[in-house]
């Protein structure tokens, strides 16, 4: 047994899909694939809830749009269309009869009922095409079994109850491949709930360790995962193998190869995770998995971009120690942020975090009223696992250093941006 998941490169157009059935027909074995919404969906739905929610007509406009890129992909996909249209047209209708209702709840709230959409639109046509390749196919919806709290945007999966519905609905006696939504969820009163942007790796893997999966495959247009981004270093290699520690580590320190979250669930239970080609499926891509034997480590470097340093002083010269610390902690925990990097010294403290507005100007409000704080916009931060002195160098050169720290395995360092 085995999950696939496709993410919304590989179904951006009806192309995409036939090479998700030629991928699934190479599979001997019982699957759950997972898909994430066609290509740029959720971007457009989040365009329409924003029109939508300060009352702009517009967003009909916007969603006639989404809704004529998957008649565009149905036409080119089906000869004969009548059952798959009725589906995609029902669930169209079905958002829009609640748009022009005219109830706006909070923002989160409506996020996860409107922009979750994506994902049930993307399997309904991917299952519909599966179908007519193989005998065995069901689509399932994963909004009454993959069951959350009501954390809005950012849900908790409720595992308990999470694993007595799917081990319920999953029947591979009954059916071979079963075709789900990634990201999404439900809550038990039957709100759809959302798992953060890009979660589709993460419900692969929440699958995964509910069905206790032989492994876990993502299909991406990337050969595998590499050392760099080649947008910033063209010479990037592929990691054959990394160990989750490893990957942990990477998607900490800002990379975006897979969903942070979906290391855990598989580590639990040791399921290699595999990162492959969507393009070239017959390549073996990068293993994640416990402990691989390391033939050579190479250098891996990271950069997280639109990073923000606050620099915090108590105003009475005092230690930054016991309640100071605890104090300024608790501010970033209470406004919801991941500290990326800390450096302290015996009157300040630096803390570097994602640059996101307004939240981190609540943060320095709130911090304002014990402590001074200073603080540099426009700075990235840099990593680099496994470092040499000539891979600190060739990405440090020229660079003017705000903070720079080192432990055995990493360096980092906050940069300003060039
Ligand atoms: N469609 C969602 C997003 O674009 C989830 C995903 O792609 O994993 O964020
Ligand atoms: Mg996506």
């Amino acid at each position: 047994m085995k999950i696939y998941k496709f993410g919304g490169a590989s179904v951006k157009d009806a192309e995409g899909i036939r090479n998700l059935a030629k991928i699934v027909s190479g599979e001997s074995d019982d699957l759950v694939i997972v898909v994430s919404a066609f290509g740029k969906t959720t971007n457009a739905l989040e365009i329409v809830l924003k029109a939508w929610l300060v009352g702009d007509s517009t967003y009909e406009v916007l969603l006639d749009k989404v809704y004529e890129n998957h008649q565009s992909v149905i036409n080119e996909l089906f000869t004969n269309r009548n059952s798959v249209k009725c589906k995609i047209d029902d669930s169209f209708a079905y958002l829009k009869e609640y748009l022009m209702s005219g109830k706006k709840g909070d923002y989160d709230f409506e996020y996860d009922q409107i922009v979750s959409y994506g994902e049930i639109w993307s399997t309904i046509i991917v299952a519909e095409h599966l179908s007519t390749c193989f005998h065995d196919t069901e689509w399932l919806d994963i909004r009454g079994n993959l069951l959350t709290d009501d954390r809005f945007r950012n849900a908790n999966v409720l595992w308990n109850e999470s694993t007595n519905r799917i081990k319920r609905a999953i029947d591979f006696d009954r059916t071979k491949i079963y075709i789900t939504q990634g990201f999404i969820g439900g809550t038990v009163v039957g709100h759809t709930t959302t798992l953060g942007r890009e979660g589709s790796d993460y419900t692969a893997a929440i699958l995964g360790n509910i069905l206790d999966v032989e492994s876990v495959v993502v299909w991406k247009d990337v050969p595998g995962i590499l050392n760099a981004d080649p947008k910033w270093l063209p010479d990037a290699q592929k990691l054959d193998e990394i160990s989750y520690k490893e990957a942990v580590e990477m998607t900490f320190s800002g990379a975006k190869v897979i969903h942070p979250k979906t290391i855990k669930p598989l580590h639990n239970k040791n399921i290699p995770l595999y990162v492959k080609s969507f393009l070239t499926p017959g390549e073996k891509g990068t293993v994640i998995k416990v402990d691989p034997v390391l033939k050579k480590t190479i250098p891996v470097f990271i950069k997280k971009e639109d990073q923000i340093l606050i620099s915090i002083l108590p105003k009475d010269f005092s230690f930054v120690m016991g309640e100071n610390l605890s104090r300024i902690f608790y501010s970033f925990m209470k406004h919801g942020i991941k500290v990326n990097l800390v450096e302290a010294s015996a009157v300040s403290i630096n803390v570097c975090v994602d640059d996101e507005r307004p939240i981190v100007d609540a943060l320095i409000s709130d911090l304002k009223t014990e402590y001074s704080t200073i603080y540099n916009e426009n700075t990235e931060m840099l990593s680099v696992r496994h470092y040499t002195p000539e891979a600190l160098e060739r990405i440090t050169k020229n660079r003017e250093i705000l903070v720079e720290q080192r432990t055995r395995n990493t360096a980092r360092f906050v940069v300003r941006k060039e």
